[in-house]
């Protein structure tokens, strides 16, 4: 599934506001030097390169394991308030966005939120991917090990190393903990997952595609219930290479100490291999079988690269529970709970996120966590604290339950943000949300870019025109990008509402 941006044009960054800083500490900034690079041309926004939609400008904002201080997040929402439209968007890469830039605020702006400490370290890092982890790690009880000190040395590798900044901002890690809250459903261009074998903890890592899960548990995971059978197998043997709909699938194992070298070795081959208008992992492996890629990493290595997991066994041994996300659960800490919402679509105005800060300082430790789901977490909650947090959550308009309709429906821009869009996609997923069948989940794309879906949703409304979709059913076991079968045509968001609950229905009584 396409991750593109919108359509935008470049409206920053100012140079005039000269700022970097250490990535997301809440410290002063450095200025940049007048030797400085400009940045380069691109159509996705970064904090220092914002860039114009139909609503004004876009500044994104990375949040390195999708965390931001309760400080952090009042200054994102002063300068929304001051700069721009007042909306921040939480976004699928678990970063923020803050939509609406007034033309002429650009620097101001820039520098509010680089006095904050939200700044990249240089301008190349602004272009740089965040690494996905679980929003949360080193809190949820099933996890094999804290991937939190792993993905700041990847961060801080993908800023420091001058090479890296040729990746495209597109270009996308998965660091896996084996926590039950886990985003594991989005193709990434380099994936490492935990895995327990009999002498510890290790990382199984694949390219361009997920960390598998059985059949029999995906769908057990997406009713909330049940677990994998099975548990991770090797064999010393390269398999032949294989057609997998699943990018590589799993290739090989290695220590959670190798991890660091094991990505910088695999990201330089894919910088060594790559053509300049090659982008993403999945377009060099139609070139380049993966046990070549292997082969070309082993000379950055000290450790052996080979093959050794036969993709037909190994898949996660802990279901993902995407519904963690929502209301109060214990973490590993005894007597802590991380307690989330959503807000619809994934949108907050500045007096929430003023207000998710002062929750997050009386009852927590005084940081959110931004969730891939376009949600919010508050750690570190204590047992008795919890209700007043979940009040609050609600009070916020905040869905804090999975059966809420509006935390199984996402939407992109839509036309009031974005040019190509053919419909009001936010406004009627609003609507659609009156009637949405439980336990349907469903995305509005307002163009086929589909950009508020990383994932391949079950159900697809895709804009034909001003309130009027098609509608597009996905199988789950489906690997084949796109939205799916086409299955109605032209659909007001009441038929489309009335389509859904039939085939929710065939679906129970098959
Ligand atoms: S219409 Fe929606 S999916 Fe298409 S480019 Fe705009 S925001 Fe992205």
């Amino acid at each position: 599934m396409p991750q593109p941006c919108p359509p935008h044009r470049m409206l920053g960054p100012s140079r005039d506001a000269k700022p970097v800083s250490v990535l997301n500490q809440a410290t002063p900034s450095p200025v940049l030097s007048d030797a400085a690079p400009t940045p380069r041309p691109s159509a996705c926004p970064g904090l220092l390169r914002i860039v114009a939609a139909r609503d004004g400008g876009i500044c994104r904002i990375k949040l390195p394991g999708g965390e931001l201080s309760a400080a952090q997040a009042r200054a994102i929402a002063e300068a929304s308030a001051r700069h721009a439209a007042g909306v921040i968007e939480l976004t699928n890469r678990a970063n923020v966005q803050v939509r609406g830039v007034k033309r002429g605020e650009e620097a101001v702006l820039i520098a509010a939120l680089v006095g904050a400490g939200l700044g990249p370290t240089s301008i190349a890092a602004d272009d740089v991917r965040n690494v996905m982890i679980s929003p949360a790690a080193g809190r949820d009880p099933s996890a094999l090990l804290d991937t939190r000190p792993l993905c700041a040395a990847l961060l801080a590798m993908l800023q420091s190393e001058a090479r890296f900044a040729a990746l495209s901002p597109k270009f996308a890690l998965l660091l896996d903990g084996g926590e039950r809250l886990a985003r594991v459903d989005h193709p990434h261009d380099v994936w490492l997952a935990a895995s327990r074998e009999t002498d510890g903890v290790r990382f199984v890592f694949g390219l361009a595609g997920c960390p598998p899960a059985s059949a029999s548990a995906s769908a057990a995971a997406n009713a909330s219930a049940a677990a994998f059978s099975g548990s991770p197998t090797q064999s010393d043997h390269i398999t032949t290479e294989q057609s997998h709909a699943n990018g590589t699938g799993p290739l090989a194992a290695i220590l959670p100490s190798q991890a660091s070298a094991l990505v910088r070795a695999l990201l330089l081959t894919f910088l060594d291999l790559a053509a300049a208008d090659t982008t993403r992992m999945r377009h060099l492996l139609t070139l380049h079988s993966a046990h070549a890629l292997l082969h070309h990493a082993q000379q950055y290595v000290d450790f052996p690269l080979t093959r050794n997991v036969s993709p037909a066994d190994w898949h996660r041994s802990t279901p993902a529970d995407a519904g963690l996300r929502l209301g109060a659960h214990a973490q590993r800490q005894p007597g802590t709970w991380h307690v989330g919402g959503q807000p619809a679509s994934g949108r907050l105005d500045a007096d929430t996120l003023h207000a998710l800060a002062a929750l997050s300082q009386q009852h927590g430790d005084g940081t959110l966590r931004v969730t891939p789901w376009q949600s919010v977490l508050l750690p570190d909650i204590a047992t008795h604290a919890v209700p007043p947090v979940l009040s609050g959550l609600n009070a916020l308009d905040l869905a804090c339950d999975p059966a809420q309709a509006i935390t199984r429906l996402i939407a992109c821009a839509g036309s009031s943000g974005c040019a190509k869009s053919l419909a009001d996609t936010k406004t009627d997923a609003l609507r659609l949300a009156r009637r949405l069948p439980a336990g349907v989940e469903a995305h509005l794309s307002g163009c086929p870019r589909s950009c508020a879906a990383a994932h391949c949703a079950p159900y697809t409304l895709l804009a034909a025109a001003p309130g009027l979709y098609d509608l597009y059913r996905r199988d789950r076991h489906d690997g084949r990008p796109g939205f799916g079968e086409c299955v109605a045509r032209q659909l007001t968001i009441d038929q489309a509402a009335d389509m859904l609950d039939r085939l929710a229905r065939s679906n129970t009584n098959a």
